[in-house]
């Protein structure tokens, strides 16, 4: 049977297509892409012509059956999305997870995905984080679902689209405080690449004041809470000191 393989493409800048990625792509018998036109460029860019199956969040469940049929006859197929990798805030859960189920190869071909280029850029912790993806689009929603993340220890990040990114600002000010730390990227890979950095108020009215400020695609990225027993853990440095102190003065 064939093999699925998970092609990571560019998220806005084509060199960042890795020379595996586009050997996967010459090689595959079919394509399946979100937007077989919007990746039609990208394959032409590459002096590559396939059959295609399109396969977006609205019709997964039907076309991750045409994928299956290819994938059993013997055929390999690459699964791209419009940018960055596949099934991160993309389409392809349903078709791997089944091909998966029916012990089918599936291998992942790494490459960008803007979330871990954000994150590798931002100077916030990494060692443990949240992807939330996209938050709710209405203002009710999305700031219950601030509010349940409040707490958070681990960095919290998430997507936003352009037209909704002061909004989402505004309520992270409202829910996490206007203090909290917060790292936009922006464009990332692109021309206009730009980081936003400092609390939230501040990013805010970084944002607000900059006439293409909140034009473009956004990470967005945010410090987690701060620690409920962080007094204990002060507690502990202190005596930490105490004994270093004390060690320092035995005979
Ligand atoms: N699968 C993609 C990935 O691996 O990152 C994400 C797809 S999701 C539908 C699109 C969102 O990713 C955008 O709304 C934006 O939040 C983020 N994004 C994609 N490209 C970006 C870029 N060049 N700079 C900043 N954010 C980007």
């Amino acid at each position: 049977r064939g093999t699925l393989y998970i092609v990571a493409t560019p998220i806005g800048n084509l060199d960042d297509l890795s020379l595996r990625a586009s050997r996967v792509l010459a090689r595959a018998d079919v394509i399946a892409a979100e937007d077989t036109r919007h990746s039609g460029r990208l394959l032409q860019h590459l002096g590559i012509q396939k059959k295609m199956i399109a396969l977006h969040d609205h019709n997964e469940r039907a076309r991750a059956g045409s994928v299956l049929d290819e994938l059993d006859a013997g055929r390999n197929v690459a699964l791209i999305s419009d940018a960055g990798t596949p099934l991160i805030s993309d389409p392809g859960y349903v078709l791997v997870r089944e091909a998966r189920r029916r012990g089918l190869t599936v291998s992942p071909i790494p490459g960008a995905c803007a979330f871990v280029s954000a994150l590798s850029a931002a100077g916030l912790p990494t060692d443990r984080l949240l992807f939330v993806g996209f938050l709710p689009a209405k203002r009710s929603g999305r700031r219950s679902a601030l509010e349940a993340l409040c707490a958070e220890t681990a960095t919290l990040v998430f997507y936003e689209s352009p037209h909704r990114i002061v909004d989402t600002i505004e309520d992270l000010v409202e829910v996490f405080g206007d203090r909290r730390e917060l790292v936009l990227g922006r464009e990332l890979t692109k021309t206009f690449e730009t980081f936003y950095s400092g609390t939230a108020q501040e990013v805010l009215e970084t944002l607000v004041s900059d006439p293409n400020g909140s034009r473009g695609e956004f990470v967005v990225m945010v410090h987690g809470a701060a620690p409920e027993d962080d007094e204990s853990e002060d507690g502990l440095i202190e005596v930490d000191r105490l004994i270093s102190a004390l060690i320092e003065e035995l005979p």
